[in-house]
């Protein structure tokens, strides 16, 4: 794939740098059949350095996810070479199935099938907490 000329496809540009893979296992990009680039550590006017994630297949991003590792991250659509949209991001209220309750009596770890929810309780902070038991997320 060339990096530089997505035909159809989604970059994720301005991720803090170092925090690329993260956001690579959290998507669960690595269970993908797709083309896709992490470029780290380049040079941002805006921000020092950078990370970026090239996706080379036009496929849906949880951007809840994003959202929540990074919400200054940008999302640019590309469809046949030509950058369509252009998504900014920011601090999901609910994340669904994202993060795990720690608390091992928590109903969320004691019951496979419930969905893992968790509220942003201080956006300030990035706080969040479970929904079933309030335990903090970090
Ligand atoms: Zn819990």
């Amino acid at each position: 794939m060339n990096i530089d000329s997505i035909q159809n496809g989604i970059v994720i540009d301005h991720i803090t740098a170092g925090r690329g893979m993260e956001l690579y296992d959290l998507l669960n990009l690595g269970a993908l059949d797709v083309s896709i680039a992490i470029i780290k550590n380049v040079s941002s006017r805006k921000m020092g350095k950078k990370d970026i994630i090239k996706i080379d297949a036009d496929i849906p991003v949880d951007l809840d996810v994003i959202g929540y590792v990074d919400p200054n991250a940008t999302i640019n659509i590309i469809r046949d070479g030509v950058l369509v949209e252009k998504k900014s991001l920011s601090l999901p209220e609910r994340l669904v199935n994202v993060l795990k309750c720690k608390n091992p009596r928590c109903i969320s770890s004691t019951e496979q099938e419930l969905d893992h929810i968790f509220k942003l309780t201080d956006k300030e902070h990035k706080l969040y907490r479970c929904v079933y038991c309030e335990t903090k997320a970090n």
